[in-house]
């Protein structure tokens, strides 16, 4: 794979299909389903990201990273590519260890799309401080922040509150 891509290691799932795991020189690591006519196009994109802390910077960083990049400006491009009617499943995720930017189409097309928007993205962040202010937190904004209505949704979750608790 070019690009500083190496490949790490490949696998068959029990459908036989082939799944490679290439390793950016920045930590990026990227898997790769290889599909027929009749399956979809799907990636995942797997940074490191692992919490040292509980001050959400990974998480953040996701949600601040999909805000726009210098290939695509606009801070809702994220949204313009998700109302694209022909993928199946497009968004992104933070776990403990790792953030994932993933997706799943049976549209070519738009399968180059979305590797091009979500590749920019993390490697061409836009980061603007006015899109922290609207994306994460802020306290003049109406809604404070997209990330602090989602995790005050979480919080609404009495079992997972107990847990944390
Ligand atoms: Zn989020």
């Amino acid at each position: 794979m070019p690009h500083g891509f190496i490949l790490l290691t490949q696998q068959t799932d029990a459908d036989g299909a082939l799944w490679q795991c290439f390793r950016h020189q920045s930590g990026l690591r990227h898997w790769h389903k290889t599909t027929s006519n009749k399956q979809p196009f799907c990636a995942s994109f797997i940074i490191n990201t692992p919490v040292n802390d509980d001050s959400g910077m990974s998480h953040a960083l996701e949600h601040m990273i999909l805000r726009g990049n210098i290939k695509y400006p606009q801070p809702n491009s994220f949204l313009q590519h998700r109302a694209i009617a022909d993928y199946q499943h497009f968004n992104a995720s933070t776990q403990l260890t790792d953030t994932r930017f993933h997706f799943a189409t049976t549209q070519a097309p738009t399968a180059l799309k979305l590797l091009d928007f979500i590749s920019h993205s993390i490697c061409n962040p836009n980061l603007k401080l006015k899109d922290f202010n609207h994306e994460i937190y802020h306290p003049s904004n109406q809604w404070r922040g997209v990330l602090y209505n989602e995790m005050q949704a979480i919080w609404r979750i009495k079992s997972l509150r107990n847990r944390l608790s």
